[in-house]
Parts: C-alpha cells; sequence; structure tokens
C-alpha cells in the first residue's frame, strides 16, 4: 500500500516542491518500503526516534525534525538531522549551534510561526522572530544556517481559513528575506502542508510539504 500511496502523493506535488514523508511512530519497515520507491526524505517528531532509525537505515536518508524541540533532546539528532523545522526561541537555535559544533556541522534550520488559531500549536510570532534576528547571540551562530520557515495552519474544514493562514506565512517569509536575508541565497524554504492540507499550500507557495498518514497510514 505505501507504495501506491506514495505514488499517489508525488503524482499531485509539483517537481519544485519537496516531499518529507513524515515517518514517525512507523517501524522501519514502512520506511524501507518508501526508501525502495526512491523516497528518501523522512520526516520525525521525537528525537530519539529519529536517532534510532538513523542509525540503523540508509545513509543517504535525509532526516527532518518536525516536531516541537527541547534544548535536552537536540544531542540526539544533531549528529542526523539534515533540517530541523521547529525553531521557537534563540534559546534553542543556540543549543543547536553547540550541538553542531561538537558533530563538526553546521546544520539548517527553518523558524517556526504560530499562524493557526488554537493556542496549543507552536511557533514565533513576527515580532518575536524579528527580536530574535535582531539579537547579539544570534550573529555569534557559525553551525547553523536558516534557510526559510515553517507553520502549521488550524486544524479546521475551513479552506478559506486554512488559505488565509498560509499566505500569512509566505508574507512573513517574504518580509524576512527582504529585512533579514537578502544576501543568504539558501532562504528560501516555505514548509508548509501535511495530509489533509498540503494542496492548498502549495497553491499557497509552499517549496516542502511534510505527508505523513497520506503515505503511512493513520496513526493511533
Ligand atoms: C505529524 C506531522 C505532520 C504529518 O501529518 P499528517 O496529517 O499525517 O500528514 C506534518 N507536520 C508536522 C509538524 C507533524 O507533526
Amino acid at each position: 500500500m505505501i507504495k501506491e500511496n506514495l505514488a499517489k502523493v508525488k503524482s499531485t506535488i509539483p517537481p519544485n516542491v519537496q516531499l518529507i514523508a513524515v515517518s514517525k511512530t512507523k517501524p522501519n519497515e514502512y520506511i524501507e518500503e518508501a526508501y525502495n520507491c526512491g523516497q528518501r526524505v523522512f520526516g520525525e517528531n521525537k528525537a530519539q526516534e529519529l536517532a534510532s532509525k538513523a542509525e540503523v537505515l540508509p545513509k543517504d536518508i535525509q532526516w527532518h525534525f518536525i516536531g516541537h524541540l527541547q534544548t535536552n533532546k537536540v544531542k540526539y539528532i544533531a549528529p542526523h538531522a539534515t533540517l530541523i523545522h521547529s525553531i521557537d526561541s534563540l534559546k534553542l537555535l543556540t543549543e543547536i549551534n553547540k550541538q553542531a559544533l561538537k558533530n563538526n556541522r553546521v546544520i539548517n534550520c527553518l523558524l517556526q510561526f504560530h499562524i493557526a488559531t488554537e493556542q496549543s500549536k507552536f511557533g514565533l510570532s513576527l515580532e518575536e522572530a524579528n527580536e530574535l534576528l535582531n539579537a547579539e547571540g544570534y550573529t555569534k551562530l557559525n553551525n547553523i544556517n536558516i534557510i526559510g520557515v515553517m507553520g502549521m495552519a488550524s486544524f479546521v474544514n475551513d479552506e478559506a481559513q486554512v488559505r488565509k493562514e498560509f499566505s500569512t506565512l509566505k508574507s512573513i517569509f517574504t518580509e524576512l528575506k527582504t529585512s533579514f536575508f537578502n544576501k543568504n541565497e539558501s532562504f528560501t524554504e516555505i514548509s508548509m502542508g501535511m495530509s489533509g492540507d498540503y494542496p492548498i499550500a502549495i497553491e499557497e507557495g509552499a517549496t516542502m510539504v511534510r505527508v505523513g498518514s497520506s503515505i503511512f497510514g493513520s496513526r493511533n
């Protein structure tokens, strides 16, 4: 089924948009099945789970960390993560920089924005992002590279609402590009859209979509 699901999802995604197959909670066999169909980018939201999967699965997999990240868990993913989608504080970014340095790496990161109406979701406001990017501490971080933004829309059936939130994230991207990343050619990514809403996200400018249950089946 994974093969068919993956082919179906891929057929709806334009070539300039990257598909992150969200494999959280799913066993290694499922990941291998997608891998054998050519999928190389996978998303996980628990640090230890990402590390234990990365240690045994093929080395050419690109692991994206997409969940809320506590500073004391950064050490588990620092050797493995290609991209961390969930930066919501300078403290977290500073710890990632420290662990990246220990591993002799530069880790790509996205700033996560709170675009949904639900209070429970994580992420920065534009004001908080401005503060982070203007902070003296930020300029000293040489082992992280911010390459874009990430957000999760409200979990509602109101398509107009979801579209508006994705459009807000796109505007935030454009604003940050102009004010902070004009000379940074790698600041290009907008990570938005999941199984239920990724086609809308693509229409609103997503460069990466994070799709789990449509590929691997629902989680309990
Ligand atoms: C679980 C998760 C996804 C994928 O969700 P699906 O609805 O299964 O596609 C995408 N993004 C984040 C941040 C997630 O935690």
